[in-house]
């Protein structure tokens, strides 16, 4: 698919669900967010419905996000429903990896290809701060299942305030490094000041090559992660959202009033 100004739109990225088992200071409030009730979220049919639509439309590269998708229940069962579908040639998912030692090989078997994992420091204590009360080890744990697993290669997403020489960067990178992990480095974002820069390492945040559309857990096909554009596939079908979707897809991001990261899936 070729949106308004000529840019391939191939990625999709699936927020499964607007649940987490962190509390990140930058994504969530300390006491957690009103949930979206469980009619409002898509069930696997839909999602699997969506993403085949989305599929023969052009679409070859889809990313299974949340909040946290590995607390979403049944996600291997989803993770085979959508491995089955032919033309996805890179099947990916972002977590936050504290349950991914549980999850790695039944993901592997059902047809996920890779993994990327949030780590913003490798300091147990700063990470239990940044994630109010996370456990470091078992996103080392996680890594290590990801490896055995096969779920290669591994991306590390660090988020940072302002530059990749930031002392808990650095130290990342260099983790990295002695792990054959490949870091990326994602600038603080801010959805209502319109606050984002292309991600250090990816392609994230670069508007004029941008590929990627979104669904939201609560069936919203979003065009731009910082827009209020979005689509219901409930009310309008999975095939006209999309078309919709590609077509008003702004040339650049703005800024999204509307969205939290948390139900959008960054
Ligand atoms: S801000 Fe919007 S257009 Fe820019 S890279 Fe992100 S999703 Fe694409």
């Amino acid at each position: 698919m070729l949106d308004s100004y000529n840019r391939k739109i191939n990625y999709l990225r699936i927020s499964v669900t607007d649940r987490c088992n962190l509390r990140c200071v930058y994504c969530m409030p300390e006491n957690g967010v009103p949930l979206l009730k469980h009619d409002d979220i898509l069930s696997f049919h839909e999602i699997v419905t969506v993403t085949k639509i989305a599929v023969q439309k052009g679409i070859d590269k889809i990313r299974i996000t949340g909040g946290e998708p590995l607390v979403r229940k049944g996600i291997v069962d989803l993770i085979r429903m959508i491995g089955k579908i032919e033309g996805i040639s890179d099947f990916s998912m972002t977590t936050n990896a504290i349950l991914l030692d549980q999850f790695a090989e039944d993901l592997k078997k059902a047809g996920l290809h890779r993994v990327n994992i949030s780590l913003d420091t490798i300091d147990p204590e700063k990470f239990s701060q940044i994630t109010r009360g996370g456990d470091i080890q078992k996103v080392f744990a996680g890594i290590e299942a990801a490896k055995n697993a096969g779920l290669e290669p591994i991306k590390i997403n660090c988020v940072i305030k302002k530059d990749h020489h930031e002392p808990d960067a650095l130290t990342v990178a260099k983790f990295c490094d002695e792990n054959n992990l490949h870091v990326r480095f994602i600038q603080e974002m801010n959805l209502e000041k319109g606050d984002f820069s292309v991600v250090h390492g990816g392609t994230g945040g670069d508007c004029g090559n941008c590929n990627r559309i979104r669904l939201t857990a609560n069936g919203m096909i979003k065009p731009c992660l910082f827009s209020d554009i979005q689509y219901n596939v409930r009310e309008l079908g999975a095939e006209k959202a999309i078309d919709l979707a590609v077509g008003n897809k702004p040339q650049s991001g703005h800024v999204n009033l509307t969205g939290k990261f948390y139900n959008i899936g960054g």
